[in-house]
């Protein structure tokens, strides 16, 4: 049995991770904030191999207390996915303090906490993978969301300390950085703004959730055995 635990699995790219991993032969542990319909819907779409669990990832007992049901009812993590995250944009002089701290607290203390609780687990297995996602703009930077490419780009550099923390026991870590994919994040976006980042794009559309999915099955399997520490940047060209 391998089993994944996936942070804001709910809904969009975290959804698609948990059933790619269980085509995959994976256990999954969906983790969700607080839409359970939405969770439950993606345990039904893999039969049932795993289970939802409500957590705010910005809560250290809250981690803490997933981490535990996980280990009292499987005894063991493969594979860790930190997924979950949101956004509050805005032009910095009209961000306030909060949704700065907010967005840091989920997307980067967030992948902190669940790092440094499975990171402990994967120790005593002598084994283990995580795949922490960043985003394009915590590369190379926007307008309007000085507060998710700062904590982006800190899910960058948390990735590349950790991988050589972890290297000699045996747990590789890894980043994706996704560029523009359809999900309830982007959906909320206007449509003239949506048009202006088509036109960054070469492949000139927009990502699909597989897409994010497939790079973390591959990242997880044994033909990633040699990989860690990188970012891979899933974009459909933005960022050349
Ligand atoms: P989404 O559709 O908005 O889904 C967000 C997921 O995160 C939901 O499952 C939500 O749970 C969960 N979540 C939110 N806050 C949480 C918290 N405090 N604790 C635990 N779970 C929480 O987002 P998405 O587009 O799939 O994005 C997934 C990841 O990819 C995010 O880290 C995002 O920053 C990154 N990303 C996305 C894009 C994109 O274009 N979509 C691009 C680059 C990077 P509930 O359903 O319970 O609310």
């Amino acid at each position: 049995m391998k089993v994944a635990l996936v942070t804001g699995a709910s809904r969009g790219i975290g959804a698609q991770i948990a059933k790619s991993l269980y085509q995959a032969g994976y256990t999954v542990v969906i983790n969700y904030a607080g839409n359970e319909a939405s969770a439950l819907n993606v345990l039904e779409s893999i039969n049932n191999k795993g289970f939802i669990y409500k957590a705010n990832v910005s809560s250290y007992t809250e981690c803490e207390a997933m981490v535990n049901e996980v280990m009292n009812k499987y005894g063991q993590i493969d594979l860790l996915v930190n997924n979950a995250g949101i956004t509050k944009d805005n032009l910095v002089l009209r961000m306030t303090h909060e949704d700065f701290k907010d967005v840091l607290d989920i997307n980067l203390t967030g992948t902190f906490n669940m790092c440094k609780l499975v990171s402990k687990v994967m120790m005593k297995q002598k084994y283990g993978r995580i795949i922490n996602m960043s985003s394009v703009v915590g590369l190379h930077g926007n307008v309007g969301q000085a507060n998710y490419s700062a904590s982006k780009g800190g899910v960058v550099a948390l990735t590349k300390s950790l991988a050589k923390e972890f290297a000699s026991r045996n747990i590789l870590v890894n980043a994706i950085a996704p560029g523009f994919i359809d999900t309830d994040m982007t959906k909320v976006l206007k449509d003239a703004v949506k048009e202006e980042i088509l036109k960054q794009i070469p492949l000139n559309k927009m990502g699909e959730t597989e897409d994010i999915a497939n790079l973390v099955v591959f990242l997880a399997s044994d033909n990633a055995k040699y990989i860690t520490g990188q970012v891979i940047e899933v974009d459909g060209g933005m960022s050349i």
